[in-house]
C-alpha cells in the first residue's frame, strides 16, 4: 500500500502458494495469520480474495497490493528482498501489530469491495470530476490525463483507509488512536497531491464516532468518504466537486 498498488486488470507475475505452507517466510505466516480475520470476513460477504504470495525478491513492489485476475481478487504480498516491507515492519510496535495488519488487509479488502460493487474510479452520485476547469484546460491533454489518474487513484486510496480505519474501530477500538497515527505517519511520506496523500481524509477520521453505528465497514467509511471529496479538493488536486455546487 505504500507505493501505487497494481491496478485493476493490471497484475504482476505470481505464484499462488498454500497459506500454511512451508515455504513461507515466518514474517509473511505473521502476516497472513494476523490478517486472516479480515479475508474470513471478506469472503463471508462474498468476495472473491486470494492471497499470493511472491516468492522472488521484490525491491520495487508494494509490499501488500491487490490486483484483479481472472474476475478475483489478488491480496499480493512482496515481502522478499524488499526495502519496503523491511521499513513496513519496522514502523509497526509489536503490541500493534494485529491490530495495524488487520487495517492494512481490509485497505486492501476495500479495493476488491469497490472492484467487486462496479465503482473502480467512480465518484459517488452527485459528483462530478471538475477536469474541464480553465487551469486544466490549458494543459496538455498527457498532463491532464496524468492528474486525472492521480486523482482517481488517491480517492480509492482514501477510500480504503478509511475502511482500514472503520474496521479498526469495531475490532481494535482500544487501538484505534495507536492504528490511526500509525497511518497518518505512513501517509506523511507521500507528497502532498500524490496518490498516497489521503490526509484529508484521515483529518476526518480522527475520533471511531465519526463513522457512526454502520456496522459493516465498507459502508460505514462511505459518508466520510464523501465528504473528503470536497474537503479534499481545496488541500490537494482532488477535483471532485459537488455538483450543485459547481453548477451555481
Ligand atoms: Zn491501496
Amino acid at each position: 500500500m505504500r507505493r501505487r498498488l497494481a491496478a485493476a486488470s493490471v497484475i504482476v507475475a505470481i505464484a499462488s502458494l498454500a497459506i500454511a505452507d512451508e515455504r513461507l517466510t515466518a514474517r509473511e505466516r505473521a502476516w497472513v495469520a494476523a490478517g486472516m480475520p479480515v479475508v474470513q470476513a471478506a469472503r463471508a460477504r462474498g468476495l472473491p480474495i486470494d492471497i499470493v504470495v511472491q516468492p522472488s525478491d521484490q525491491p520495487e513492489a508494494s509490499p501488500i497490493a491487490l490486483g484483479i485476475a481472472d474476475d478475483r481478487c489478488h491480496l499480493v504480498i512482496s515481502m522478499r528482498g524488499n526495502p519496503s516491507a523491511d521499513a513496513l515492519a519496522a514502523s509497526i510496535p509489536a503490541e500493534r501489530f494485529p491490530a495495524i495488519v488487520e487495517a492494512v488487509f481490509a485497505h486492501e479488502v476495500a479495493h476488491c469491495w469497490r472492484w467487486t460493487q462496479g465503482v473502480w474510479h467512480a465518484l459517488p452520485a452527485g459528483f462530478a470530476d471538475a477536469a474541464d476547469d480553465d487551469a486544466q484546460a490549458r494543459e496538455p491533454e498527457a498532463l491532464a490525463a496524468m492528474r486525472r489518474e492521480m486523482r482517481e487513484a488517491r480517492r480509492e486510496e482514501a477510500y480504503a483507509d478509511l475502511v482500514g480505519l472503520a474496521w479498526t474501530g469495531q475490532a481494535h477500538p482500544r487501538d484505534y488512536a495507536a492504528v490511526r497515527d500509525w497511518l497518518s505517519r505512513f501517509r506523511d511520506d507521500a507528497l502532498p497531491g500524490d496518490f498516497h496523500d489521503t490526509s484529508a481524509w484521515l483529518r476526518l477520521a480522527q475520533d471511531p464516532s465519526a463513522f457512526g453505528r454502520e456496522s459493516d465497514p465498507f459502508r460505514a467509511a462511505q459518508p466520510l468518504w464523501v465528504r473528503g471529496l470536497a474537503v479534499g479538493d481545496r488541500d490537494t488536486d482532488a477535483r471532485a466537486q459537488h455538483v450543485s455546487e459547481s453548477n451555481r
